[in-house]
């Protein structure tokens, strides 16, 4: 296929705002291109599925020089024209359409090289691994038409602006495959869709695409599933040792009783550590382990990989956990901020690892020895669990209390706080394991108001003795089409010394090789650092695009194993909102 026929379609998507007409423009696109599933990472703007640890691996840097190469403009003068445009892509563009005034032939690019191309960028390493990047990247471009070239730029920077989240390739996917056995067409004026028959058999479609997907991660598997085997193609998915999974996730109980309420009673009742969620996956000799967001950390934790392979002795299992840090000293627990530097650490990771120790809490099992148990219930689970993982210093299975007696949990919730733990998880004994969802099969029980996890989307350069930082951010949510609206600024929280903690410096060097658009003191990035705020209360407010503000917003952590796909959405700030307004 012509590259020419994608960027077309990337055009389409990024004229429209209308959630349900992209719906169906990426689902007629994928209909006509039936037998290349592999097409659909690069409709999301990417090169390889999120559970593929292979990445491209292209800096703002590296990109500019091949843009040079390609147009022959200096680097200064395609980067100044970057801060004006505040989207590379459009520069891109602009410098191809002037030089392809000036040359006469263009050799036309297809799908199938651009893929093979980018594949290649994420197999490159060693020595003059940047040259080699670059003039694969600048090769693509010399043969891209200009509106080639702004998409494929885009695509190597990860930021393609057609406004496609998962929710609307999934659903594009029931489009491509499932609308003519559930009879549902689109009317383009109305910006509606017409079912023939129950439109219930719509969302259960809906339905079963998302559940694959949460445990695939991958939409063009699906889409080779139902083309091959049709929707009960969907219903034999298994999982696979070293393919991460979405993790279950728990919503927030007010109380005790309604915790108990939601969950059912008996219950079973477990500490909540403040540490981070740590996927462990195992296959004969090999360990893997993954962040919350899918990330593989394996090279992070060595120590943890060999505490596993020494203690668990099973052929294949994939495991729930959360890696919680203590202190060296005093071998009291530390909280999740001390110990997140570890998650992106590159570099002396053996001796990071020492200083900054951490205990592997195990509390769930989802595959064990080639078979998938997630629709098992939970208490099954656990008694496999109990018989996989023998508890050892640094590696045990989370203790539990299982009881209906509302007075014994409390108990217990008070002991979890004193020991310096967050809060209590209080879970259904019955429950299966639901990848990515929030459903009430177990709930988290903590003391504070919660706090939120947002997108820092730009910021101010200060001034006076904070002129070279960056020391206030504006910050964003995810709303239900998954783009981000803004929510308020920061400017407190962060340090001016980094020795007390994370500082306005660090925030300023994430930042910078993010930055999009400059005007005056005000900065543009492109999405992808979150942190964690508190606040003293949510308003309503017309000044940001969410329709609320946080009121004295304040920074309380870098969320270094969260990515935007993990913020926090616009549903729990409209929540936090009402029960706050309840209780006034
Ligand atoms: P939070 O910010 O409150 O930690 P979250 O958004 O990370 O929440 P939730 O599913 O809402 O995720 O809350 C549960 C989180 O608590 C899990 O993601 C996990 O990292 C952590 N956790 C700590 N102890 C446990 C436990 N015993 N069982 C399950 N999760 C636990």
């Amino acid at each position: 296929m012509d590259y020419l026929d994608l960027v077309k379609l990337y055009a389409s998507l990024e004229k429209t705002s209308k959630r349900l007409e992209k719906t169906v423009l990426v689902g007629e696109f994928l209909q006509s291109h039936k037998g290349g599933c592999h097409i659909i990472y690069l409709i999301e703007g990417k090169v390889f599925p999120d559970w593929d640890s292979r990445k491209m691996g292209v800096a703002s840097r590296l990109l500019l020089k091949a843009l040079s190469v390609s147009t022959g403009e200096s680097i200064a003068k395609i980067e100044m024209r970057w801060k004006k445009l505040g989207d590379i892509g459009e520069v891109a563009e602009e410098l191809t359409k002037k030089k392809t005034q000036s040359t006469l032939f263009s050799q036309s690019l297809t799908v199938d090289k651009v893929q093979k191309n980018l594949e290649k960028l994420a197999e490159l390493e060693g020595q003059g691994t940047v040259d080699r990047k670059v003039k694969i990247i600048a090769e693509l471009l010399s043969s891209a038409s200009p509106l080639e070239a702004k998409y494929l730029v885009r695509t190597v920077i990860g930021d393609m602006r057609t406004g496609l989240g998962e929710g609307v390739m999934r659903d594009a996917i029931v489009w491509a495959y499932l609308s003519k056995e559930i009879q549902v067409s689109y009317d383009k004026e109305k910006n509606a869709l017409v079912f023939g028959t129950d439109r219930k058999d719509y969302a259960q479609a809906v339905d079963e695409v998302e559940e694959a997907y949460n445990l695939t991660n991958d939409f063009a598997k699906i889409a080779e599933l139902l083309e091959k085997k049709g929707r009960k193609g969907l219903s034999s998915i298994e999982l696979t040792p070293g393919k991460p999974i979405k993790v279950m996730l728990y919503p927030k109980a007010e109380t005790i009783e309604e915790a108990l309420k939601t969950v059912g009673s008996p219950a079973a009742c477990e500490y909540k550590f403040d540490g981070f969620r740590l996927q462990i996956h195992k296959n004969a000799d090999k360990v893997w382990m993954f962040t919350r967001r899918l990330e593989e950390v394996s090279k992070q934790f060595p120590e943890l990989i060999a505490l596993v392979k020494k203690n668990i002795k099973v052929s294949s299992c994939i495991i729930d956990s959360e890696a919680v840090g203590f202190s060296v000293k005093t071998g009291k627990y530390l909280p999740f901020q001390n110990i997140s530097q570890r998650i992106k650490r590159k570099y002396d990771i053996e001796e990071l690892a020492k200083k900054l120790p951490v205990e592997l809490n195990m509390f769930d099992l989802m595959y064990l020895d080639g078979k998938t148990l997630i629709k098992e219930s939970f208490e099954k689970r656990r008694k496999k669990l109990l018989k996989v993982v023998v508890n050892k210093p640094l590696i045990r299975v989370i203790d539990q209390l299982v009881t209906d007696d509302a007075k014994k949990i409390d108990d217990f919730y008070k002991e979890s706080l004193k020991s310096g733990n967050e809060g209590l998880m209080i879970k259904n004994i019955e429950g299966m394991y639901k990848p990515g969802k929030r459903v009430g099969y177990g709930v988290k029980l903590k003391p504070v108001m919660e706090t939120l996890d947002v997108v820092i989307v730009g910021g101010e350069w200060g001034e006076g003795k904070r002129a070279h930082w960056i020391s206030s951010f504006r910050i964003a949510v995810r709303n239900a089409n998954g783009d981000l609206v803004e929510i308020g600024r920061v400017a407190t929280g962060l340090k001016e010394k980094p020795e007390e903690g994370f500082s306005f410096a660090e925030m300023t060097e994430l930042l910078k090789p993010l930055i999009v658009k400059e005007t005056g003191k005000e900065v543009v990035v492109n999405p992808s650092v979150v942190i964690e705020v508190a606040y003293e209360e949510i308003q309503k407010s017309p000044t940001y695009s969410s329709g609320y503000a946080l009121r004295f917003p304040r920074f309380l952590a870098l969320r270094a194993d969260r990515g935007v796909e993990d913020s926090s959405d616009l549903d729990l700030v409209e929540e936090l909102y009402n029960k706050q307004r309840g209780r006034s």
